[in-house]
């Protein structure tokens, strides 16, 4: 706790990094790897009734703790039947109506218990203790108030899965996937060296909530990176960590090649063999106009934004041309409209060209297949060092964890001769005596 309080959670990694930088065993400007893997949080998994139940339950026993006279003074005698008990799935009423019932009953006991909080002459610390501030938020997600009646609120009404707080015992622990893995939690993040011929050490380590995108975390272990004066001249990463901004980015602002494969172009044209899809365009720059395969050159370049926050240009063709254009089954299925074409901006959309192109290549797949040592390197931090269960609660103390956890497999990688007890089955650490 006091080296999160003192913001000094990096300093052992870093303390073994600068070893390891005057001895020669990491450098700038080599290699570098990134991967991320999910961490079950130290918690009960719950679904969403018992959310609800236990957000009650955990609020009333820290109120019961901090203000026990307060609660018993107009607490209802029910509630110590109703929320005496963990809420588990197995006590659930069962069927649809009966358990939406019991949401809601639990729903108006929870606002009377805010209303309560809220009301003079309650003192305000009890409103500020944390468990109460999640109960309150857990009740802005799942309910509202119609007609004097708490509800329910409907599945496609809830905030999205990130947003919500999934148990009242680690507010920061949140709902994640991962193509087809899902999970409560976290997610950790390790970029290690991956030189020929040099020990593999992790230098950086970023621990986020589990909802969070791979991509969001590029720039971010660029910018920690640099400030250790550990920047690769190479980074290696899977799809997840790569998009055209962060391919032009990396090298403009830290001279980093950020190696990854790019989404492939997924337009009927390009799987369409002889359809006209977007590399058989010229883009003129300077002047703002696409030339077709046909010849004819575009009428609109309208910049914009895209539904992800990403800079584009909106191009489209003359109508008048496209109709009359004999090659249209192999441009357009729209019915009417002429061809309209996005791009992205210039660098941007040429370093995709260049990427999309480098990546059929055999040297470029030969770069690439150094990312695959990552895995190794997670595999052993989730068998030989328990990293896929958080020990702690909060994001803070899980983040510690996987700091020291990362310093230990970077001691173990560095140290000459030491070797691990793999024992999945405990995490535990064993080295020889
Ligand atoms: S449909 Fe329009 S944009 Fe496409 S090739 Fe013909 S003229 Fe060019």
């Amino acid at each position: 706790m006091r080296l999160i309080a003192g913001n000094a959670e990096q300093k052992l990694l870093d303390r073994l990094l600068d070893a390891c930088k005057e001895r020669g065993w990491v450098k700038a400007r080599g290699k570098q790897r990134t991967n991320s893997t999910h961490i079950l949080a130290a918690i009960r998994t719950l679904n969403r009734l018992e959310v609800i139940g236990e957000t009650l339950r955990a609020a009333l026993n820290a109120l019961a703790t901090v203000a026990p006279e307060w609660l018993q003074a107009w607490v209802p005698p029910v509630w110590f039947e109703r929320y005496g008990r963990a809420v588990d799935e197995y006590r659930l009423p069962k069927g649809v109506e009966a358990r939406k019932v019991y949401a809601e009953t639990i729903g108006t006991d929870g606002m009377q218990l805010l209303a309560a909080l809220w009301s003079d002459p309650t003192p305000i610390a009890l409103r500020q203790l944390s468990v109460v501030e999640t109960l309150r938020q857990t009740w802005v997600h799942q309910f509202y108030v119609s007609e004097g009646q708490v509800q329910l609120r409907a599945a496609k009404d809830l905030p999205p899965a990130g947003e919500r707080m999934d148990s009242p015992y680690d507010p920061d622990a949140r709902y994640g996937n991962k193509r087809s893995t899902t999970w409560t939690g976290y997610k950790v993040h390790l970029t290690e060296t991956c030189d020929e011929n040099q020990v593999h050490l992790i230098t950086h380590v970023i621990t986020t909530h589990a909802h969070q995108a791979d991509v969001a975390q590029t720039e971010p272990i660029h910018v920690a990176l640099q400030a250790k004066a550990l920047l690769p001249e190479q980074h290696i990463v899977d799809a997840g960590f790569v998009d055209a901004n962060l391919i032009v980015t990396s090298q403009k602002h830290y001279g980093v090649e950020l190696i990854g494969p790019v989404r492939p172009n997924v337009s009927w044209q390009a799987k369409t063999p002889g359809a006209y899809d977007i590399s058989q365009f010229q883009v003129h720059w300077q002047t703002k106009q696409v030339t077709c395969p046909q010849g004819q050159k575009s009428q609109q370049w309208n910049p914009a934004v895209d539904a992800w926050g990403n800079h584009v240009i909106n191009v489209r063709f003359s109508r008048s041309q496209c109709r009359q254009c004999t090659s249209r089954p192999l441009c357009t299925r729209a019915k009417t409209d002429p061809r309209e074409i996005t791009l992205r901006p210039q660098a941007e959309y040429q370093a995709l060209q260049v990427v999309r192109q480098q990546q059929t290549t055999q040297a470029w797949q030969q770069t690439y297949n150094q990312r695959a040592g990552i895995e190794g390197t997670l595999s052993q931090g989730i068998n030989a060092f328990g990293l896929r269960r958080s020990r702690y609660r909060g994001l803070a103390k899980t983040r510690l964890q996987h700091l020291l956890t990362s310093t230990a497999m970077n001691f173990v990688a560095w140290c000459p001769g030491c070797k691990v007890s793999l024992m999945p089955k405990h995490g535990l650490l064993a080295l020889p005596r």
